[in-house]
């Protein structure tokens, strides 16, 4: 999970833009004046998001006596994220703010739209709040569907609110195998407190993040296979081991928890791996003119 700085707009601006682009001046005004009962659940929001409390926010029915779940989320669709629109730069503000635009929940694939952290469905009072709105690709937008957490542990990662620090956390294992095997888990280290190394387990198996990183894995390996055959023939296990290393270095220092560290690691730490495994990927050309 990537973390990311909140939107730096609050609901009171999403809101009045939001409302500036609905011609049908009932319904605007109808949304304006619902803007104390959104701003009084976004307070709350605050409150509570920083200490991984918000399964703790009261789902209401509806928004105010004149705006439904159902009405909101379509001034949502129709309004607030259409093309065109006076809110759609705040939407894409949110959606654009991952690096490289990679979905912090993943972080692997590309972000596909904007996901309400607390289903619109549940809380519509937190339908246009801007930390409520969390960009996402379409597997996780799809995987986390309308969750709605029931207590602390199945919450998933907030990138805005929930930090893991750097300490290595997702480890991989290589299996001996043809091709070889890699499974991703968790190591929680020793500083977290449990509710978080649940809440971190309930993520990765929500999003399904042990089987698409081992698929990344196994591209990753067939990628570099007639690479680490080279460097085999001519170093032997010492040098592919060495070259692992190089490898693991690089994306470490980039990210100490991305699948790709991981995996480096638990090939370079295999010696099962460094003597023969990498010669089980896949069937070679031969390597050598
Ligand atoms: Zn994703």
């Amino acid at each position: 999970m990537k973390r990311l700085n909140p939107p730096v707009f609050a609901s009171a601006q999403a809101v009045e833009a939001c409302a500036s682009g609905i011609a049908d001046t009932e319904r605007a005004d109808a949304l304006r004046q619902a803007l104390p009962a959104i701003e009084i659940a976004e307070r709350a929001y605050q409150a509570l998001a920083p200490s991984g409390e918000l399964y703790r926010m009261d789902q209401t029915g509806q928004v105010t006596a004149l705006i439904s779940a159902e009405l909101m989320s379509t001034i949502y669709k129709r309004h607030f994220a259409r093309a065109g629109s006076p809110s759609r730069l705040l939407y894409e503000q949110i959606r654009m703010a991952p690096e490289h635009g990679i979905c912090p929940l993943c972080g692997q694939r590309v972000v596909a739209s904007v996901d309400h952290y607390l289903p619109k469905s549940h809380y519509p009072q937190l339908t246009l709040t801007p930390i409520n709105l969390v960009p996402a690709c379409s597997d996780c937008n799809k995987n986390k569907l309308a969750q709605v957490p029931r207590n602390a542990q199945e919450q998933s990662l907030h990138p805005y609110f929930d930090d893991l620090g750097n300490e290595r956390w997702l480890v991989a294992e290589v299996r001996p195998s043809t091709p070889p095997t890699i499974s991703f888990g968790i190591r929680p280290p020793t500083a977290w407190p449990e509710v978080l190394t649940a809440r971190v387990a309930h993520h990765f198996a929500t999003m399904g993040l042990a089987e698409l990183y081992a698929a990344q894995a196994a591209s990753e390996l067939a990628d570099i296979s007639y690479l680490l055959a080279d460097v085999g023939g001519s170093a032997g296990p010492d040098g592919v081991r060495a070259h692992l290393e190089r490898e693991l270095q690089s994306r470490a220092a980039r990210d100490a928890n991305s699948w790709k560290t991981a995996l480096y690691e638990a090939l370079a730490c295999s010696d099962w791996f460094c003597a023969e495994g990498y010669r089980q990927i896949q069937s070679l050309p031969v390597p050598f003119p």
